[in-house]
């Protein structure tokens, strides 16, 4: 079947009236960001911010509209309000190696209300455990003793349902915001509760912006001392785009030992000082292998790459996580090693690391009591 094309899609939403306008919502200018792939179609309608809650009936439509078209598969249409972008203050001093210093983001624009602060982890590319990474990073945070929350930016391949075992759509009891999914104690957004596993991942620029946006400001995140916002991999335009909607108060990276010689680590660093995030430091991940039954280190990748390489950039190296199949089995399982298996010498690193980076971002240094946690 031929694929359905652009100019099709619009004249099917030209049946599509907005009510209060009367007029449709294509010759209003409302409809954007238009994607189609194999019959997958997506894109966003436009609206006033204060219109948006009782806009649904009109995205429900305008989704109807396109479906019956021959050669359609899905259709995914996304109210977005107009982003009022929100640039940072140019006068504000670029800490870029943040040694320690002070930086309240609520004094930034753009800050999330009752969310005191927001750590990025970021990566070169994928598969190097940055999801792992800031799930252990979280609720490391969680064990020392702060309330956090983890927004999953990665729009096209959400990990945070599968790393925290958690599934099912967050409620919105006053129909405005979304409450957070929780698990093992995080409030957690992630796309993957709100798009169904097998619908395909096909939004693009302005469509992943509001998607970001929305998770960030239209969930009811509540008292945050955290949030950890997990990057999608790579340090492209888009991942700078995205870290530049989110009022960073620092970035850690992760890296494998051997990757980090592969990708421009400096790229990395250079994407967080072009939009004044500080680079909190770099986490070398399967950094190391302990054997699990003789408890031998052996370096199979030529560990150390990424202590050196941030002694290099003048970047704090924050720690080293081995290699265990320990981590990789509860990380896929949904079961955070630094949750299940708190005694462990892995979980120990995580609340390390936890401690450093809250240290860097708040400049407190002092742990609070950690609150009991039963895990089942
Ligand atoms: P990314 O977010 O960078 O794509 P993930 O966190 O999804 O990476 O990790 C990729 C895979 O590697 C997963 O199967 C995960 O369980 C595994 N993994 C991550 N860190 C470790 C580790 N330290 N030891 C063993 N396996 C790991």
């Amino acid at each position: 079947m031929a694929e359905v094309t652009e100019q099709q899609i619009l004249d099917a939403l030209r049946q599509v009236r907005d009510p209060e306008k009367g007029a449709d919502i294509v010759s209003l200018g409302m409809v954007s960001g238009m994607v189609i792939r194999q019959g997958n179609v997506g894109f966003a309608i436009e609206v006033e911010p204060e219109r948006g809650p009782r806009l649904e009936p009109l995205r429900k439509a305008a989704e109807q509209a396109v479906e019956i078209l021959p050669g359609v598969l899905s259709v995914t249409a996304v109210l977005t309000a107009e982003a009022k972008s929100a640039p940072r203050p140019a006068a504000q001093p670029a800490h870029a190696h943040g040694n320690g210093q002070q930086r309240n983001p609520m004094q930034q624009r753009g800050a999330v209300p009752g969310v005191r602060t927001i750590v990025a982890v970021a990566s070169g590319k994928g598969g190097v455990g940055k999801s792992t990474t800031a799930t252990n990073l979280a609720l490391g945070l969680q064990a020392n003793g702060l309330k956090v929350g983890v927004l999953d930016a990665d729009i096209y391949g959400p990990s945070m349902p599968r790393m925290l075992g958690v599934t099912g759509r967050p409620s919105s009891p006053d129909g405005k915001k979304l409450t957070p999914m929780q698990s093992y104690g995080l409030k957690v957004m992630s796309m993957g509760f709100l798009v169904p596993e097998d619908t395909p991942m096909i939004w693009r620029g302005p469509m992943v912006m509001s998607a970001l946006q929305q998770m960030l400001r239209e969930v009811d995140w509540g008292e945050l001392d955290v949030m950890v916002v997990d990057l999608p991999p790579g340090t492209g335009d888009a991942q700078l785009t995205m870290a530049q909607q989110v009022p960073l108060a620092g970035a850690v990276i992760v890296s494998t030992p051997q990757d980090i010689a592969l990708i421009d680590a400096r790229k990395g660093l250079n994407m967080f000082t072009k939009v004044d995030v500080p680079v909190l430091g770099i986490i070398e991940n399967m950094s190391y292998f302990l054997c699990p039954h003789c408890g031998e280190r052996s370096d199979i990748f030529s560990h150390g790459g990424a202590r050196r390489e941030a002694e290099r950039l003048g970047v704090e190296f924050l720690g080293e996580v081995p290699l265990d199949i320990a981590i990789r089995e509860t990380s896929d399982e949904g079961r955070p090693i630094t949750a299940t298996n708190p005694a462990s010498p892995y979980a120990e690193i995580f609340r390390r690391v936890a401690a450093r980076v809250w240290e860097k971002v708040t400049g407190e240094s002092a742990l609070r009591t950690p609150p009991h946690i039963v895990v089942e």
